[in-house]
C-alpha cells in the first residue's frame, strides 16, 4: 500500500503502526528484502534529475555532476553491495561451545531490531538518508526518516519518492525542523541512527536515553590533513583540493585543516592555489562550484575569517576570480588561513566551508601530540610515503578513519565500517557493519539430550565429580 503520506499522522502513531505491522508480518525473507532494495534503487535512478535539481535549488547552486557522483553513485553502490551480500549477512553463525557445554549447539541469529529511526543532515541530504534506509531494510526493519529542514525541497522530494514505493508501515518520512527533530529523537525506536553535528548529537543521546534506545551517532569535528615534509606534490594537492572544495567544503570528512612542515609552507600556498585554478578554471562563477547552504552558514564562515584576521593570521583567497558569480548566490571563494593558531575560532570550530587553515610543524612527534591533545577526529589524512612515519602516525593516534594519500574516497567503501570515535561519533555503518548495527545478534543455545551441564546439578555426586574432573582436571585436594 503506497502513496499515503505521513502528513496527517503524528510520529507516535507512525511508530506504533510500524511496530504493529512488523510484529504482525514477522521477519521479512531474503527475497522480500531484495525486492525492497531493488525498488529503492529504481526510484533513485528514476528521480535522478529531480534530485539533482532540488539539491541545487536548496543549496543555491550545486553541480548535477557533484550530486550524482557524491550522492547517487554511493546510494546505488551501497544497495548493490547489500543485495549481493545479504544472504551471507543473514546467515546463522555457528559459534564454538566449550567442553562444559557439549553436546549442545550455539549460534547467532541476526534478527531485525524492529523500527529504526534515521535523522539526516543537509550536506548530503540524499545519500545520508537513503544509505541508512537501505541498510535498515536490508536488515529486515521498518524505518522512519527525519531529514533536514535546511534542504526543504529535497526532503519533500524524498518523502514523495519513498511514499511512492513503500507503505507508511515500511518507510515513513517525518518533515520538520529542530523541534520536530527533538520530538523524533524521544520516540521509542529499536535503534536510532543520527547523522549531524556533535552538539546536536549530545542532545540526541540524552533524549534517546529515556527509552534506552541504542544509537549510532555519525557526528562531525575537525579532520586534519598531515603533509609529510617534502610531499607538497601535485597528487597531494589534487586530493586536498578535491576534499576541501567538493560541495564547497560542506562535507563531514573534508580535511578541516592542513599540517604542513614549516619549510614547505610557501610551496604549499602556491601549489594549493594553482590546483584550485585547475579544478575551477572559471573560479567560483563556474557551474562546478557549490554555494553555501544558508545565509547563516555564510555569515558564520565570514566571521571565522574576520576573527582569524584580527588575531594575526594571513587570510589568502585563492583561485581565479574572472567575474563576479552571475545568478549564483551565497558563493564563498576558496581561502587559506596561513598562520592559524589555537586562539582562533577557525581552529576551534568545525569549519564546514571552503576555508583551509594551515598549521606548520617541525617534527612528526609534535603532530602526534597536537592531534592527541584534541577531540578524536572523524578522519585523519596523511600525505607521504607509506613507511615508518605513516605507521607511527596511524598507530599513535585514534580517528574514525586513517587515509593515506587520499581524502573522502573511503566514504564509498562498502566493505569498511564508516563512523567516528569519541566526539566524532559512536558505532558505524555501511555494508556488514551497518547490517549488524541494525540487527540484534541473538545468541541461541540448544541443549542436547546428553550434555555435561545436565550432570552438574544437585544432588551433587559422582557424576558431578566426573564432569568437574573433565573440565577442571583432577582435584588437588588429598
Ligand atoms: P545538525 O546536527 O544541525 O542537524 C542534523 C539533524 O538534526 C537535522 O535533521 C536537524 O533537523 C536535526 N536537529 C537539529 N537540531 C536539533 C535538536 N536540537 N534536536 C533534535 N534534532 C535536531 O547537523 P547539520 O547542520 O544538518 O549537518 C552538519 C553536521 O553534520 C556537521 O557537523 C557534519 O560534520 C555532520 N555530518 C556528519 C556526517 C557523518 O557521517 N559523520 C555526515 C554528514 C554531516
Amino acid at each position: 500500500m503506497a502513496n499515503e503520506t505521513a502528513v496527517s499522522i503524528n510520529s507516535e502513531q507512525l511508530i506504533a503502526r510500524q511496530r504493529d505491522a512488523y510484529l504482525a508480518a514477522g521477519i521479512p525473507s531474503l527475497h522480500e528484502r531484495k525486492q525492497q532494495l531493488a525498488r529503492l534503487r529504481r526510484a533513485v535512478i528514476w528521480h535522478r534529475h529531480e534530485l539533482e535539481d532540488s539539491i541545487s535549488t536548496d543549496f543555491g547552486h550545486r553541480s548535477r555532476h557533484e550530486t550524482s557522483i557524491m550522492e547517487l553513485v554511493g546510494v546505488v553502490q551501497a544497495i548493490d553491495y547489500l543485495s549481493k551480500n545479504l544472504r551471507k549477512f543473514m546467515k546463522r553463525e555457528r559459534r564454538h561451545v566449550a567442553l562444559f557445554h557439549r553436546f549442545g549447539r550455539a549460534f547467532i541469529e541476526y534478527q531485525p531490531k524492529g523500527v529504526i529511526g534515521v535523522m539526516s543532515p543537509w550536506n548530503y541530504p540524499v545519500s545520508l538518508s537513503l544509505i541508512p534506509i537501505a541498510t535498515a531494510i536490508a536488515a529486515g526493519n521498518r524505518v522512519m526518516l527525519k531529514p533536514s529542514e535546511l534542504t526543504p525541497r529535497t526532503s519533500e522530494l524524498l518523502q514523495r519518492m519513498l511514499s511512492g514505493i513503500f507503505s507508511l508501515e515500511t518507510v515513513a518520512v517525518v518533515l520538520g525542523g529542530a523541534d520536530v527533530g527533538a520530538d523524533f529523537s524521544r520516540l521509542p525506536f529499536d535503534h536510532l541512527l543520527f547523522t549531524g553535528s556533535t552538539p546536536v548529537g549530545r542532545k540526541i543521546m540524552q533524549a534517546a536515553s529515556d527509552n534506552l534506545v541504542p544509537l549510532t551517532l555519525e557526528l562531525g569535528g575537525k579532520s586534519p590533513a598531515v603533509i609529510a615534509r617534502g610531499h607538497v606534490s601535485p597528487l597531494t594537492m589534487q586530493s586536498l583540493v578535491y576534499g576541501k572544495l567538493s560541495n564547497a567544503g560542506q562535507t563531514c570528512v573534508a580535511p578541516d585543516f592542513a599540517m604542513v612542515h614549516a619549510d614547505d609552507l610557501d610551496a604549499f600556498v602556491s601549489s594549493y592555489s594553482a590546483m584550485v585554478d585547475r579544478f575551477y578554471p572559471d573560479g567560483t562563477s563556474g557551474t562546478d562550484y557549490t554555494s553555501i547552504v544558508s545565509d547563516r552558514h555564510l555569515s558564520r564562515l565570514t566571521s571565522l575569517l574576520d576573527d582569524a584576521k584580527v588575531k594575526g593570521a594571513r587570510v589568502v583567497t585563492v583561485g581565479t576570480e574572472q567575474q563576479p558569480p552571475q545568478g549564483k548566490i551565497r558563493v564563498m571563494r576558496p581561502t587559506l588561513v596561513v598562520g592559524a593558531s589555537d586562539d582562533m575560532l577557525v581552529m576551534q570550530e568545525e569549519i564546514f566551508g571552503p576555508v583551509l587553515p594551515v598549521v606548520t610543524y617541525r617534527d612528526m612527534a609534535d603532530v602526534i601530540n597536537y592531534i592527541n591533545a584534541r577531540p578524536r577526529p572523524l578522519a585523519l589524512y596523511y600525505f607521504g610515503e607509506t613507511g615508518a612515519e605513516c605507521n607511527e602516525l596511524m598507530r599513535r593516534t585514534t580517528s574514525g578513519h586513517f587515509g593515506v594519500n587520499h581524502t573522502l574516497t573511503h566514504v564509498a567503501l562498502d566493505d569498511a565500517p564508516f563512523g567516528g570515535v569519541g566526539a566524532s561519533g559512536m558505532g558505524a555503518y555501511h555494508g556488514m557493519e551497518g547490517f549488524r548495527s541494525m540487527s540484534h545478534a541473538k545468541s541461541v543455545y540448544v541443549q542436547s539430550r546428553w550434555s555435561l551441564p545436565r550432570l552438574m546439578r544437585a544432588p551433587f555426586g559422582r557424576l558431578a565429580d566426573f564432569a568437574l574432573a573433565l573440565t577442571l582436571g583432577p582435584s588437588q585436594r588429598q
